[in-house]
């Protein structure tokens, strides 16, 4: 007879991670809406957790204000190929990358897999302009206090963000 915790140490292991997700196309809520819920679509992955949502004026980007949020998702998927299926719904909702920075019909950027640091051609995680930007720290803030310091809050408090209602 096999014991249960025998069992366990075959389970694949779960990760927590974290996507950022924008919008400043068209009906901006509705595909944040939709890709969350695509998410739960994913093989092996759960939604933990979803931040409000937060429009802020485009950065480095043009055209209507942003839509931002972060999901919580825990996977058992690798960093990359959660990442494709992260691409997958992007380009299901009409993603086009005319030129760099483009406005979007959603964008989905993996910002944190776990405790893991990842630099390969296709995938730098953490997300690499993450502690540039208001509209991801101050959502994934509120989900996950503990995964983001009050002087990396402090470093992005001059950007014009508003928490909206999501629903
Ligand atoms: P974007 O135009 O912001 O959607 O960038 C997409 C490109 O960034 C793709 O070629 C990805 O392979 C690459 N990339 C690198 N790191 C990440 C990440 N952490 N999350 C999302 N895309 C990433």
């Amino acid at each position: 007879m096999v014991g249960l915790t025998q069992y366990r140490s075959c389970a694949p292991e779960r990760v927590t991670a974290f996507v950022g997700l924008g919008a400043n196309l068209g009906d901006a809520a509705e595909a944040l809406h939709a890709a969350i819920k695509a998410f739960d679509d994913i093989p092996l992955t759960q939604v933990r957790a979803v931040s409000s949502f937060y429009r802020s004026q485009p950065i480095d980007s043009s055209g209507p204000d942003y839509l931002n949020a972060v999901a919580e998702l825990q996977t058992a998927l690798t960093a990359p190929a959660l990442l494709c299926h992260l691409q997958a719904i992007e380009q299901r909702a009409g993603r086009e990358r005319p030129y760099r920075n483009a406005p979007r019909t959603l964008d989905l950027d993996l910002l944190l897999f776990g405790s893991a640091r990842i630099d390969s051609p296709a995938l730098t995680v953490p997300h690499p302009r993450m502690a540039q930007r208001a509209f991801v720290l101050q959502p994934l803030a509120e989900i996950a206090p503990g995964r983001v310091t009050p002087a990396e809050l402090d470093a992005v408090a001059a950007q014009a963000i508003v928490r909206v209602k999501n629903s």
